[in-house]
């Protein structure tokens, strides 16, 4: 049986309603941006060469260049056996060229690079 997560990509721009449904009490807000602040602070103590790097090219992610958004995959069923949540940043050459045509499609290739026998059950982006 494959892994099923469920995806999210954000960008700086839906930022604020992600925050305001964190303040309104969306627990499921409230997980996705602690987990986007926890990747922002790692992304920002590192050091060029040590960076991370996007999901789909070796661009490296500096304070001084963050990425154009942030995947991040969710178990849709969460135990021991399921990697925990994924969170990566999107270049933004990566994300204007592979991104914007079909940003579902981009969500599973990009899932199964990671972990090949994911399946992604829902996609969805905030706005
Ligand atoms: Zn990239």
């Amino acid at each position: 049986m494959g892994w099923h997560y469920e995806s999210l990509l954000i960008t700086p721009e839906q930022l604020p309603s992600l925050l305001i449904a964190t303040a309104a009490g969306n627990s499921e807000a409230a997980s996705t941006v602690n987990a986007v602040c926890e990747w922002f602070t790692s992304m920002r103590s590192r050091k060029r060469g040590n960076g991370f790097l996007c999901l789909t090219c070796d661009d490296e992610f500096l304070a001084s260049k963050p990425p154009r958004a942030i995947v991040v995959m969710t178990p849709m069923f969460p135990d021991q056996q399921h990697q925990p949540t994924v969170v990566s940043g999107v270049c933004r050459r990566c994300y204007e060229v592979k991104c914007m045509p079909d940003f579902e499609q981009y969500l599973v290739e990009a899932a199964r690079m990671i972990i090949p026998d994911a399946t992604i059950e829902s996609t969805r982006r905030h706005q």
